[in-house]
């Protein structure tokens, strides 16, 4: 037996099958059936590893299914490594029956591809002001027209270009530029309020993320050492969406085989945590006297497992009437690529969401990741208002 079958062997063997996990699955509470549920994918993973049975469609359903959304890992009382079980099964699977793959490829493709990603935020932009979403309006693809509508033309981040004795580096991931550009300026405008010189390298990439989570892991430890050696020299780098630390984190166990890059690694920290550490009483923002749902990403509670920061930041805005989703609710559906390659299933898993925001009647929601937040303003009526905290303490602030 191969030592990488053995290992992935032990992993699953540390599932004790005491079906812990199965309320907090948001597939098995659609389902009601085991091959939906973590206990049951380990099982199918275990059998795929060992060769027990012939790779099925339906075998790569159940595991396409999964939402890598990690609210299994965080209750299992064994400590089972459900997400590192699921990418290796996932990087052993052909990709011949994989549902919607061809969607994923292009995205993987693009995700790592910046010259690409230029040009089609260029094409979104014309096409905004084309009178071409008349036409999506009327074959209903409002999602669609919702998710670039906030697109503009492709423009790199600009910076005061000041020295400063205190200097960090902002990552801004392969959406950022696309997606998120209103956040990206919000941070830059943050942290050199607070004094810093903020460094924004060019060769930057994507995380890896996606491509990890699909199975390739030969490209995912490629960008995270183009990622490294971008920014060498800082000590400390900061991102926005928490999906990417979540990959970040593990930069130093990918780049084992790059031991150049090993040395001097920065400490990657999402921004509100950040933020948290810093003196912001000594500015004064504006009151918002209005209903905020507080949404925290499953990148920062069960992957990063982090006690979402964002709360206390916003807490300085005066009046803000703060509701933070509780953790029951489950993943909000978007789960990176997961969005495009299972929509329809996405959008069932993200009702719990909605209905909890429409429950708190708020006129804003606020999340650290770019990915819900697309998928949530899409499911969302127009009058509520999607945004990254640190746009709305931005927003607020008194200049
Ligand atoms: S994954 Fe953990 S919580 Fe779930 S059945 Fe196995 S041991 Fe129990
Ligand atoms: S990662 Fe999420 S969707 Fe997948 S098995 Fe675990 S709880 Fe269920």
């Amino acid at each position: 037996m191969s030592s990488i079958k053995h290992n992935l062997n032990l992993k699953a063997d540390q599932c004790v099958k005491c079906g812990l996990c199965l309320p907090h699955c948001p597939t098995y509470r659609i389902y009601e059936n085991e091959n939906e549920s973590p206990r049951g994918r380990i099982a199918l993973i275990q059998g795929l590893i060992n060769e027990q049975f012939p790779v099925s469609h339906r075998l790569k359903e159940h595991l396409d299914h999964c939402l890598s959304c990690l609210a299994c890992e965080r209750v299992c009382p064994s400590g089972v490594k459900y997400g590192e079980l699921l990418d290796h099964a996932k990087q052993s699977l052909s990709k011949k029956h994989t549902t919607n793959r061809y969607l994923v490829t292009q995205g993987l493709r693009l995700a790592k591809n910046k010259s690409a990603q230029k040009r089609l935020q260029n094409l979104l932009f014309i096409y905004q002001r084309s009178g071409l979403q008349a036409l999506l309006r009327l074959f209903k693809l409002s999602s669609v027209e919702k998710i670039t509508r906030g697109v503009s033309a492709y423009k790199a981040f600009s910076t005061s270009n000041q020295t400063k004795s205190k200097k960090l580096g902002l990552f801004t991931g392969c959406t950022g530029h696309m997606f998120d550009q209103q956040t990206i300026k919000d941070c830059i405008f943050l942290l050199e309020k607070l004094g810093y010189e903020v460094v924004i390298p060019e060769q930057q990439t994507c995380c890896g993320a996606l491509h990890q989570h699909n199975g390739e892991m030969d490209t995912a430890r490629e960008l995270a050492s183009k990622n490294l050696a971008a920014f060498t020299g800082l000590n400390t780098v900061v991102y926005v969406a928490s999906g990417c630390g979540a990959q970040l984190r593990q930069y130093h166990t990918q780049t084992e085989t790059h031991p150049s890059t090993q040395s001097d690694n920065p400490a990657f920290i999402e921004i509100c945590q950040f933020l948290s550490k810093e003196d912001l009483s000594q500015f004064k923002f504006r009151a918002f006297p209005q209903s905020v749902s507080v949404h925290t990403p499953c990148s920062m509670r069960n992957a990063l497992r982090q006690k979402d920061p964002s709360p206390d930041i916003l807490k300085m805005i005066p009046d803000i009437r703060l509701n933070e989703i509780p953790a029951e609710t489950g993943c909000c559906g978007a789960a990176g690529s997961y969005m495009l390659s299972q929509p329809a299933l996405a959008a069932t898993v993200r009702q719990a969401t909605l209905d909890v925001i429409e429950n708190h009647a708020s006129q804003a929601v606020t999340t650290s990741n770019i990915g819900c937040r697309l998928h949530l303003s899409a499911g969302l009526p127009n009058k509520i208002d999607t945004m990254h905290p640190v746009s709305l303490l931005v927003k607020q602030l008194i200049r």
